[in-house]
């Protein structure tokens, strides 16, 4: 496995490159870890639509070709997994706000105290994603003989989730406490940069405790009882009744839905996912949800259809995995994890969920249970 760090560094300045590099190689002996200059617009966008892995990105806050709030946000969108630093001549408060809202994960001043810390950063996290790597390695190893790539992830995904726990809640009680105690010692600004510490310590939060019920789902039997799914669709309509009030919205049922063998828990969640989805995912239009059933040979089929923003025939496949999401999707509330969480229920009832769908003219999420004809038979099963 690959441990080395790639950094890019977007600046116009040849004497920071050189200062940088210096540490660099002076304080890791240059270990695994690549600095790469992009000094004009060309060599900026060759370099972030090219092939290589930059796990960090530099951005000077001086450059000649372009401000940089417009680079931040193309590393952010294009690169959405790279530690993206800015490097900053002013010591304002508000420079730091509207980088960290600019998706910016550290600011340094660009000096050489500034520069020094930035080559902590880059060193700490070369030697973080080769002890990462190394660990991952081992647990390759150890997995070979009786466990296959596949379950070997899903330990490492469930031990992440699980592990990362305590130090966020940790981290969330903190940021409360700043707010709660000190308040009027953090200034306008200080609040601000408070709340979206905490804005995104939350979203974290919410990212992990979904991991974690998408890893504890792999491979869990449910807990199969007869559900009647006119009852099921019943509660859940419940729980948004408010939000359909609110927006106009409504929801028929095109004749009766069956009674499947299923975890109801689970369904609950599934269909509480994809109603959820079509209000959230609405257009201009009334929206309108139909819930309907059909049985197939030996599966009953149900289908969602919304008349909401639709999906890209490009995103129709990828938004059943992890952390996806469709193209525009930022601008919603979300993590991305819920269709995952749904495909991996109705797998585990050995069935299967698709949607067809084009932009603008909404989508039917249809998914597939399998049953036999008689219910004992299928609890027997
Ligand atoms: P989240 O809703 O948290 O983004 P999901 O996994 O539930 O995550 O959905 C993944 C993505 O699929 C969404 O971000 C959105 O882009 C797309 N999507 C899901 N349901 C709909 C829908 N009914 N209409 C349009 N897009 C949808």
């Amino acid at each position: 496995m690959n441990s080395d760090i790639h950094v890019l560094f977007v600046s116009a300045c040849t004497a920071d490159e050189t200062v940088l590099t210096t540490l660099l190689v002076r304080e890791s002996e240059g270990e695994g870890i690549h600095l790469s200059a992009a000094s004009s617009a060309q060599a900026f966008f060759d370099a972030v639509y090219s092939e290589e892995r930059y796990q960090v990105i530099v951005i000077d806050d001086r450059q000649p070709w372009s401000d940089w709030q417009s680079v931040a946000a193309t590393c952010a969108k294009s690169r959405p997994n790279a530690l993206l630093v800015l490097l900053t001549s002013a010591e304002r408060a508000d420079q730091h706000e509207a980088a960290l809202s600019a998706g910016a994960a550290a600011v340094y001043p660009r000096n050489s105290a500034g520069l020094i810390a930035l080559a902590r950063l880059v060193i700490k996290l070369a030697a973080q994603e080769r002890s990462f790597s190394l660990r991952l390695d081992g647990r390759a190893g150890e997995g070979d003989s009786d466990t296959a790539p596949d379950q070997d992830r899903e330990k490492l995904v469930y031990a992440v989730s699980h592990d990362l726990q305590d130090p966020l809640q940790l981290a969330r009680r903190y940021a409360a406490i700043l707010n709660e105690d000190f308040e009027n010692e953090l200034g306008e600004s200080g609040s601000k940069v408070l709340g979206h510490l905490q804005f995104n310590l939350n979203r974290t939060q919410e990212m992990l405790d979904e991991l974690l019920d998408y890893s504890r789902l792999q491979g869990a039997k449910p807990d199969r009882q007869p559900v009647d799914f006119n009852e099921l669709l019943d509660e859940v309509i419940g729980l948004y009744k408010l939000s359909l009030e609110e927006i106009g919205g409504s929801i028929t049922r095109q004749h009766s839905l069956p009674t499947l063998v299923v975890d109801r828990r689970q369904f609950q969640r599934v269909l509480q996912n994809l109603i959820g989805n079509a209000i959230k995912f609405r257009s201009e239009r009334p929206l309108h949800i139909t819930v309907r059933a059909q049985r197939v040979r030996n599966e009953w089929r149900i289908g969602v259809k919304d008349n909401g923003i639709g999906i890209a025939e490009e995103d129709a496949k990828r938004i059943f995995g992890m952390f996806e999401r469709a193209g525009g999707a930022e601008e919603y509330p979300g993590t991305g994890m819920g269709l995952a969480i749904c495909k991996r229920i109705i797998h585990n009832h050995g069935g299967r969920i698709w949607v067809r769908s084009s932009l603008g003219s909404g989508s039917v999420f249809i998914f597939s249970v399998p049953q036999a004809g008689d219910t004992a038979e299928v609890l027997a099963g």
